[in-house]
């Protein structure tokens, strides 16, 4: 057979699809987009963010300096107006009056400005004036570091450190200026004493980040503002060192290993550094937010993306394959009709795939063609036959009736198919035609089986059934092919040859009793015999010659069988017939078995002397035979007993009368104790 295209077998379901392993790169391209597109915002993200918080701590950052230049300009022009007041400069010298004076001035300086705290003027000659506040006995302005300080740096205005007042507990600072005196000489210093409390709570209150807050140190590094009070006036000489080269800037600063960004400022007026600051993971809190829900995004429309172009490329490049597979599959299966005509894609796949769909729809049609011839020729085959073939499913109902059935069953095919197997076959065979399919399914017997069916008419005869299997490609059965054959005219035969062989065997028997020999010893039988003695009597009767006869029978030879068993007996008769043939030499003289352990000699032309020197030969050679008797009382061995006629001793009609006087003297010799010859009559 021509080895078809699509005879070879493909795995029909692959471990890879083009399908597949587009989704698969589709899935892969998405995860790059995703990777690299990640890596790329969230690097713009990052330092969007970073720069973005950069410019909150510095806008914070200035409005704080901004607010403390403002508040110290303030200060320091009231004092600078202080110090061009004629009588604060000479108050040394002036009457109680001109003092009560600037102290009404002071307080209405410090009443119109809410952050001034205390207002006072203090003079070398230990006069102090002051807005609000009773001083202590004794109390020396020189020896106060406001005073001190002041007139360190005259002319210049000094800004002193921070103080928690006593009474209040307020966070104060001494701002002072050395006072020149009418005569030319600096004799005393005015301060003002104001809260920092508007500017702790400025530089505590957080814009946008929850962990922004400023403070403020001093040139030498030592705190002087801070939303913490219990952090007034640490010092902070290294950070302030690594600051000193520019007025601004960023810089990142860590407090408690947490890492801050960090923007200062100077303010020149007063000589003092605002840093503003935030905790760094606050920034990045969002950002990290932020990537996460960018890459969430972006890994959805990569996916979107890559489930789309997988759906493209599948379409235009997978598809057109499948279709084509599923083209050719239903060619297979012959169901080309039933299929929805696909339209293939207009580019090198749909191409190729078209032109290989044409050509192995062409192949397939020219293997069907072929196929169909070959099953023609089965089906021809197989309707021309004479028994019925038959074509059942598993469960016994006719899917396909041959030719020869309406003939056999008396149903055309039409009415046969989707008609059980057991229909057609006689109700006492159906337990036997059931356990010879569950045989056939199990252990694959094909029979023949024989059952008696019935025809339409409902007459019944033979069949005889053969089974075999269908299988699927598994090796599964799924059919039952029955060849059924009508063996009535084989049975009629069987019948006759069975009554033929019958009638052969009663005419064997009949042929063997009309035959002449003994079968068992080969000698001539009683029949034989009979005629033989009538023949050689009507001689003896012609011619006057004489005629003897010796009958011999064995002795005790049904103990004989009964003790060796019968073919032991049949042995020793076909020996004592061997010895009788030995020793009667003489042609003329006749052998036969007369009946069961009998024999008889006709011996022709012998006298009774003759006869009897025979019958001592004969005697003498059974007893050489020594064949074993144990149950005779006679002698060990077989013997036998003889008697003797002859004819011319006696006036005789017929030969049967001889044969009774020789019958006689063997029962003499019998009578006598066996194992002996007897002469009848007796001589005289
Ligand atoms: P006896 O003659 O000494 O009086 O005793 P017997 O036992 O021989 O007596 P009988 O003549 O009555 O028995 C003959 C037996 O011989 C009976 C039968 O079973 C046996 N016989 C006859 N024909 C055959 C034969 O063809 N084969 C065998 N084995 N036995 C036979
Ligand atoms: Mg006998
Ligand atoms: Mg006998």
């Amino acid at each position: 057979m021509k080895k078809g295209i699509f005879s070879r077998n493909y795995p029909s379901s692959p471990r890879s699809s083009v399908k597949r392993e587009i989704f698969q790169s589709s899935a892969l391209l998405a995860l790059i987009v995703v990777a690299v597109f990640s890596v790329f915002l969230s690097t713009i993200l990052y330092y969007s963010e970073i720069s973005k918080a950069q410019a909150v701590i510095n806008r914070t950052n200035r409005a704080v300096t901004f607010s403390l230049k403002a508040y110290f300009t303030e200060i320091i022009n009231t004092i600078k107006v202080l110090d061009e007041n004629k009588e604060v400069r000479d108050a040394m010298s002036l009457g109680n009056e001109a003092r009560q004076r600037i102290r009404d001035e002071y307080r209405s300086f410090s009443n119109a400005n809410s952050h001034i705290t205390y207002l006072y003027s203090g003079y070398k000659n230990g006069l102090m004036l002051i807005n609000d506040y009773t001083l202590p006995a004794g109390f020396d302005p020189t020896s106060r570091p406001w005073y001190q300080a002041a007139m360190a740096i005259k002319p210049e205005t000094s800004i002193g450190l921070p103080y928690r007042d006593i009474s209040t507990q307020e966070w104060l600072v001494s701002t002072s200026r050395a006072l020149k005196n009418s005569a030319g000489e600096y004799g005393g210093v005015v301060s003002i004493d104001c809260s920092f409390e508007q500017i702790s709570q400025l530089i505590a209150q957080p814009e946008e980040y929850k962990t922004e807050y400023s403070f403020v140190m001093d040139r030498s590094g030592n705190m002087v503002i801070h939303p913490d009070p219990a952090l007034m006036g640490k010092s902070l000489q290294k950070m302030a060192e690594s600051i000193r080269s520019a007025n601004q800037g960023d810089f990142t600063y860590q407090v408690n290993n947490v890492t801050h960004l960090a923007h200062y400022n100077r303010v020149a007026s007063t000589g003092w550094t605002v840093v503003t600051l935030v905790d760094k993971s606050e920034i990045l809190r969002p950002i990290i937010t932020k990537m996460l829900l960018l890459v969430g995004l972006i890994g959805v429309m990569a996916v979107l993306l890559g489930f789309v172009q997988g759906v493209l490329l599948s379409r235009r490049l997978s598809q057109p394959l499948v279709e084509l597979g599923r083209k050719i599959k239903a060619t297979i299966a012959g169901e080309v009709e039933g299929v929805a005509a696909y339209v293939y894609p207009n580019n090198e796949i749909g191409i190729m795939a078209r032109e290989i769909g044409q050509l192995a729809e062409k192949a397939l049609i020219a293997k069907t063609q072929e196929l169909q011839a070959s099953e023609e020729i089965y089906k021809s085959i197989l309707m021309a036959s004479p028994d019925d073939i038959t074509i059942a499913d598993l469960a016994g109902r006719i899917i396909m009736f041959s030719d020869a059935a309406p003939e056999m069953f008396g149903y055309s095919p039409e009415e046969g198919v989707g008609m059980l197997i057991m229909d057609f076959i006689h109700p006492e065979d159906h337990a036997r035609a059931r356990a010879n399919i569950v045989k056939l399914l199990q252990d694959n017997h094909t029979g023949p089986n024989e059952y008696r069916a019935i025809r339409k008419d409902g007459r019944c005869f033979d069949i005889e059934v053969k089974n075999a299997l269908i299988r699927d490609r598994q090796g599964n059965p799924y059919r039952m092919v029955l060849i059924i054959r009508d063996i009535t005219s084989r049975k009629q035969t069987e019948q006759q040859i069975q009554l033929l062989v019958q009638q052969l065997e009663l005419e064997r028997d009949l042929a063997q009793r009309n035959s002449l020999t003994d079968s068992l010893t080969g000698l001539p039988n009683r029949r034989f015999f009979d005629n033989a003695l009538r023949a050689e009597f009507s001689r003896h009767q012609r011619s006057g010659s004489q005629l003897s006869l010796i009958m011999l029978d064995v002795d005790h030879f049904k103990k004989y069988n009964d003790h060796y068993g019968h073919p032991a007996g049949d042995d020793c008769l076909r020996q004592i017939a061997q010895t009788l043939k030995a020793v009667v030499e003489r042609e003329s003289d006749f052998i036969a078995r007369y009946g069961g352990e009998e024999f008889v000699v006709i011996l022709a032309d012998t006298s009774l002397q003759g006869a009897l020197a025979l019958a001592a030969r004969i005697s003498k050679a059974v007893s050489k035979l020594a064949l074993a008797h144990a149950r005779s009382d006679v002698s060990d061995f077989v013997t036998i007993s003889l008697g003797i006629a002859t004819a011319a001793d006696h006036v005789l009609n017929d030969g049967s009368q001889l044969v009774s006087l020789a019958d006689q003297g063997m029962y003499q010799a019998k009578m006598k104790g066996r194992n002996r010859c007897e002469v009848m009559p007796p001589p005289s």
